[in-house]
């Protein structure tokens, strides 16, 4: 694009920018920088040498990186024309550049909220033998938010494993539910006819969460198609970055709230945060995949640059394995872009002993607006060998366990060490509140000492863990 057109759309952002701050008098813009509170108006397709090294610089900018291209080392960003000016100055290469407000709006088809509660609400009757609607919560402006399980005997906890999947922490990707949407259909309506599916359905208990920012979601059809956040104080915060783990340690989130990846003002303000925790605390899940979209990427903890989990080698493995499936670039989030504090996968990991990814669907090709009729089927379809991996290695080599106390009761006081064959500790693993224990290991031999935390007693399990988990039960 020539220097002239670039001018051109510059002086549009700033007369649009002028025209928009007459409507935000609104806001407290003391002490905020210039940058923060400038709308962001401007799409830009930004290429880079070191992609690294440029994106830290796009993000000490606060520009809102959209999606990265990885082979092409290129990235779609939104950006105030002051931003956009600063960047030439710096002599980024920009692709293209045009107005926020040219850019393709989301098909009709996408669902709102309303349409995802109504499709949950229906698949739950429809199927009520083995699925239950479950409300994990509300947003800020009241909206319910969803949870749908799926398992033989919905009713019951039945001490089976938990896997989670959850769409659309960020309103804008509405490619997102779509997924959540598939897992429901794919696994109720082929319930009866599918053996593999059967067995899924009746050895586990399956919560999808398709929709958690319901607010956001509801801005992006009506205000702003291109809104990330929920909508706390109007000017939001990204759940995102909202969770209590390392939350505002390492750079990997803003304190200004004018910025797309505001943490919030303490950890787990929000109630969509807070519904997602709730869930995940009281399920205690094996695996969980959030959607994202796009740059189509599998990121696991952790986050902050240079940290890496105590079970790094298994966590990478099964994250590089639904690359391969999915032919998307796996790696932590640092490894591959940038630096992120207060995500959910690494609070689940960390808290919640989860083994989480994040998928990011879709590539800049199809960005955050991919036409419904072209794209949603096929990004659904080639998205399915990912959760359905996680639920086949649910069944797969590790060892789950029930743990008993003296009266024959099930205890949740106990922690499991779990040592390799040369006697080097690959895990603690802490009780889960119904007195299971599931610890996903690579084949190999184990001893596993399971300690009471309420008495000094110990019990010594030797193990051989091949393909398939070891089930076992634990009686003081
Ligand atoms: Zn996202």
């Amino acid at each position: 694009m020539s220097k002239k057109l670039i001018s051109i759309f510059i002086f549009i952002a700033l007369a649009s920018n002028a025209f928009a701050s007459m409507f935000h008098g609104d806001h407290d813009h003391s002490n905020v920088p210039e940058e923060f509170k400038t709308p962001k108006t401007m799409f830009a397709n930004i290429q880079l040498k070191n992609l690294k090294r440029e994106v830290s610089v796009l993000k000490s900018l606060d520009v809102d990186i959209l999606g990265v291209n990885l082979k092409e080392k290129n990235v779609d960003v939104l950006l105030t024309s002051k931003q956009l000016e600063n960047l030439e100055q710096k002599k980024f290469i920009i692709n293209m550049v045009t107005e926020k407000s040219l850019l393709r709006r989301p098909d009709q088809e996408y669902k709102n909220s309303e349409e995802i509660a109504a499709f949950l609400t229906s698949m739950s009757e429809q199927y009520s033998s083995i699925s239950k609607l479950i409300k994990i919560g509300e947003s800020v402006e009241g909206r319910d938010i969803w949870a749908i399980k799926i398992s033989d005997n919905p009713e019951s906890d039945e001490l089976e494993p938990a896997i989670l999947f959850n769409s659309m922490h960020h309103a804008r990707e509405v490619m997102t539910p779509e997924v959540g949407i598939d897992i429901v259909e794919y696994l109720l309506s082929n319930y009866s006819t599918d053996s593999r599916v059967k067995n899924w359905v009746d050895s586990n208990e399956i919560f999808v969460v398709p929709m958690l920012n319901v607010d956001g979601n509801n801005r992006v059809w009506t205000r702003d198609s291109m809104w990330r956040k929920n909508t706390q104080g109007g000017y939001g915060v990204d759940i995102n970055r909202n969770y209590p783990h390392r939350w505002a340690s390492c750079n990997g989130s803003s304190g200004s709230r004018w910025s797309q990846t505001y943490r919030g003002p303490e950890a787990a303000s929000e109630p969509e945060t807070r519904a997602l925790m709730g869930l995940v605390s009281n399920i205690k899940p094996v695996f969980n995949i959030s959607y994202h979209s796009y740059s189509e990427l599998v990121l696991y903890p952790y986050g902050c640059p240079g940290e890496k989990t105590a079970t790094h080698a298994l966590v990478s493995s099964i994250g590089q394995k639904i690359g391969e499936l999915l032919d998307y670039t796996p790696g932590t989030p640092w490894e591959i872009l940038y630096g992120v504090d207060g995500g959910d996968v690494d609070w689940m990991y960390a808290d919640e002993q989860v083994i989480p990814y994040v998928i990011e669907l879709n590539s800049t090709r199809e960005g955050f607006q991919p036409s419904y009729s072209k794209w949603r089927d096929k990004t659904v379809e080639r998205n399915r060998p990912a959760w359905m991996h996680l639920l086949d290695r649910l069944e797969q080599s590790g060892v789950r366990g029930l743990v008993y106390d003296e009266n024959q009761n099930l205890t949740d006081k106990f922690t499991v060490e779990v040592l390799d064959s040369r006697g080097n500790k690959v895990q603690d693993y802490r009780g889960n509140p119904d007195g299971s224990f599931h610890i996903v290991l690579a084949e190999g031999d184990y001893k596993l000492n399971i300690k009471r935390t309420d008495s000094r007693s110990v019990k010594v399990e030797t193990l051989s863990v091949s393909s398939n988990r070891e089930d076992i039960e634990v009686r003081f």
